[in-house]
């Protein structure tokens, strides 16, 4: 077991005063920082193999590798619980190739990888608010997975309040029943609007003096708290494989915003073996393009629309973070390639008769895996993430020839009770939302 002995502090990525550095009980809270930046530890703790080879659960080689990062802010008995409650699902590395294997990230409860992130990082922020005697409301706009995997992970936390705004009409139907869900401690609104409308409300709540002296917080991506846990997975794989005798790997993450891959950048400076990173975006191109050497830095472009759709991100939040991680040797380490809808949607295909059924996140992450093959040479045994169950895609499965898999964990939210109000796409409205609900329940 190691000692940790010196845990990271997190500074700004657009930090002026570096200095100023936070406990990740601080990042954690606070998210994003004042300044904009993201936050990034002070230094990456190494971990000894020991601590995670011989890892008989993911539980326990979670509270192994996380407890160099948290000891200084939560005591181990505590931690060792959070873990084991948070973590605890299924996390299959299925064989689909002789040397290509498929990482199952999507048996958690929201049937997503943001399971990993989003319960962890609730019950930490609920425990540190419960030693502060605070409360907190959960404000999220969402599109997708993020929310009910929100909505799910903080459930039922005695210090913490969930509101999410999703766009009324503009979510897939299992989508929309993940997000309605009653849930004790959650609230849905169906906003009259667009994606960008829920933003922009969630946005201009923020900043409301009215609503300054509410504890409003979000939970999006970009907060550390969700990372961390997601660089669990990748030394379970590696893991996992050297166990059947595969000393090196690559790794392939089907990318949007980039937090996934952020998160096995993080395991790798940990002194986990990952030999290259694949980064396999869709038709949102921002990062090949720019590891291909196509654009500089930042030369964010506009979101598009693909039957990928948790993927649809022109201006992915967490390149600053890779940026300030890695720096130009951004390009050594990753390879990256776009892959179009219609690609997408052979390889779903030509996996499904061949007997696995992939979503269409988890389809651009292979296709992308054989063209690296191909284009490089490089055989080395590949892992490829799955990021999501494909029942959650009945609609691009169909329109892709194929029939949608039935799974208990959707069909049963259909026999459960709702709870969701509609509100207009107007900042007023959620105003009066958020201060009507304060009143009622104090
Ligand atoms: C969120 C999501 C992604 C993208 O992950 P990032 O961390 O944003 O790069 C990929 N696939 C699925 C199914 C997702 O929900």
């Amino acid at each position: 077991m190691n000692t940790p002995t010196n845990p990271p502090r997190y500074v700004s990525t657009r930090a002026t005063n570096p200095n100023k550095r936070l406990s990740f009980q601080e990042a954690l809270l606070a998210g994003l920082a004042p300044d904009g930046g993201l936050y990034i530890p002070t230094h990456i703790p190494s971990i000894t193999p020991d601590s995670w080879q011989d890892a008989d659960s993911f539980a326990s080689l979670g509270q192994q590798v996380l407890w160099a990062w948290l000891a200084d802010d939560v005591d181990k008995t505590t931690f060792d619980t959070i873990i084991s409650d948070a973590l605890n699902f299924p996390v299959p590395v299925h064989p689909l190739l002789d040397d290509v294997f498929v990482l199952e990230l999507f048996h958690g409860p929201t049937l997503s990888f943001k399971d990993f992130g989003a319960r962890t990082m609730a019950r930490l922020m609920n425990y540190f608010l419960q030693q502060q005697g605070r409360t907190l409301t959960i404000l999220v706009a969402t599109s997708g997975d993020t929310g009910s995997a929100v909505a799910d992970g903080f459930a039922g936390l005695d210090n913490i309040d969930v509101v999410l705004l999703y766009p009324k009409g503009k979510v897939s139907n299992i989508q929309e029943r993940q997000l309605i869900t009653a849930r004790p401690g959650v609230q849905a609104l169906a906003v009259q609007g667009s994606f960008d409308d829920c933003q922009r409300l969630v946005k201009a709540a923020f900043v409301d003096e009215d609503l300054a002296h509410l504890p409003l917080s979000s939970a999006n991506s970009i907060n550390i708290g969700r990372l961390l846990p997601q660089s669990l997975y990748y030394f379970w794989a590696i893991k996992t494989l050297q166990k059947q005798g595969i000393d090196a790997a690559n790794v392939c993450v089907p990318s949007g915003n980039l937090g996934n891959l952020t998160a096995g950048i993080l395991a790798h400076a940990m002194g986990l073996p990952v030999q290259h990173f694949l980064a396999a975006h869709n038709a949102n191109d921002f990062f090949p393009e720019y590891l291909h050497a196509k654009t500089d830095a930042y030369a964010f472009k506009a979101t598009v629309a693909t039957a990928s759709n948790a993927m649809d991100v022109g201006s992915p939040s967490n390149f600053e973070r890779l940026e300030h991680l890695l720096g130009e040797p951004m390009r050594e380490h990753i390879w990256g390639m776009s892959v179009d809808d219609g690609t997408t949607k052979t390889t779903l295909q030509h996996h499904a008769e061949a007997g696995y059924l992939a979503c269409p996140h988890t389809a651009v992450g292979l296709h992308a895996v054989t063209q690296y093959r191909k284009q490089t040479g490089d055989t080395t045994p590949a892992i490829v993430l799955a990021t999501a169950h494909p029942a959650k895609f009945p609609d691009v499965l169909r329109e892709t020839g194929l029939t949608p898999p039935r799974v208990e964990a959707l069909d049963v939210l259909f026999e459960r009770d709702t709870n969701v109000m509609p509100l207009a796409a107007d900042p007023v409205a959620l105003k009066d939302y958020l201060l009507g609900q304060t009143v009622a329940s104090s």
